[in-house]
């Protein structure tokens, strides 16, 4: 089928309109030929991404995360993208990118990885208007914290950090995999008693003390469910195409395990109000200059 074609199938799954505003989402490189045959299906296109394309003769490149994100102004070998891009239509190689437009599906990123935790999918955080799902996830939840954050490590596979919740029982769990801060304000609204996601810094752990629990499993290991998701979700709508997962490791973060043992935390808490939304995150500190 032609490549066009092969977007179009998607878009019928994956609705453009469910994306999050300004998303780089959809058809990102075309290739000569524009045939699809063979889709390899990745979290993130690396240079290593491309190159396992062209050894198992895949003819597209189906990514979660966009190749090209902000505009590119020129193509220069120095940069990552840049080589990507040129090695893709270099190999005559398409590339689209789903993204939010998957976060927002009801069976999607959060859905996935909150079912592999044990969690009762409920309601989107943020529903869309009009279109069948949204951004994040609450979903109830029968364990306590210390059971919860147990299995955060299990299923995503590393250390956590984390702020604990108040309550030494866990009901309602908001969920947004990746850099999901901006929805902070919405679980605690929500009255969730813990927020999972990624991309934290430090200072908005201090706001989530007393306020509602908080954990960052990190931004590849909540979202590593993805591309099997996508190829279990894709491939039966199109019997003529072969999905296949990427083998890549495309994870640029590494832990140092062995300093881990020697992090102190917190052994109390102040008497915060729980539930009610913070509204400190990205002030300045009072001398001159934002500090995150
Ligand atoms: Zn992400």
């Amino acid at each position: 089928m032609l490549v066009r074609e092969f977007q179009r199938l998607v878009d019928a799954v994956l609705p453009p309109k469910a994306a999050m505003y300004g998303d780089a989402i959809g058809l990102q490189i075309a290739s000569k030929h524009s045939t699809v045959a063979r889709v390899l299906v990745c979290l993130d296109v690396t240079e290593e991404v491309v190159r396992e394309a062209i050894d198992t003769t895949c003819d597209t490149i189906l990514t979660f995360h966009p190749l090209i994100f902000s505009p590119l102004d020129r193509l220069d070998r120095s940069d990552r993208v840049s080589r990507c891009v040129s090695d893709c239509i270099a190999a005559d190689i398409s590339v689209i990118s789903v993204h939010t437009s998957y976060d927002a599906l009801p069976q999607g990123t959060n859905h996935i990885l909150a079912t592999k935790l044990g969690l009762s999918p409920l309601t989107p955080l943020v529903p869309n208007d009009g279109i069948a799902g949204g951004m994040g996830l609450l979903a109830s939840c029968a364990f306590t914290y210390s059971e919860l954050l147990e299995r955060v490590s299990d299923v995503c596979g590393g250390p956590v950090r984390h702020c604990p919740s108040e309550k030494a029982d866990v009901r309602w769990v908001a969920i947004v995999a990746g850099s999901g801060m901006p929805f902070f304000n919405d679980a605690v609204r929500l009255e969730a008693d813990v927020f999972i996601t990624a991309d934290v810094k430090y200072h908005a752990f201090h706001a989530a003390r007393g306020v509602i629990g908080l954990m960052d499993p990190g931004h590849f290991e909540m979202e590593q469910f993805v591309p099997i998701g996508l190829i279990e979700l894709l491939s039966p709508t199109m019997p003529s195409v072969l999905f296949v997962e990427s083998t890549v490791m495309t994870n640029p973060v590494q832990y140092s395990t062995s300093q881990m043992q020697k992090t102190k935390t917190f052994s109390s808490y102040p008497q915060g109000s729980h539930g009610t939304a913070d509204q400190s995150l990205g002030t300045t500190n009072g001398r001159g200059r934002a500090v995150r």
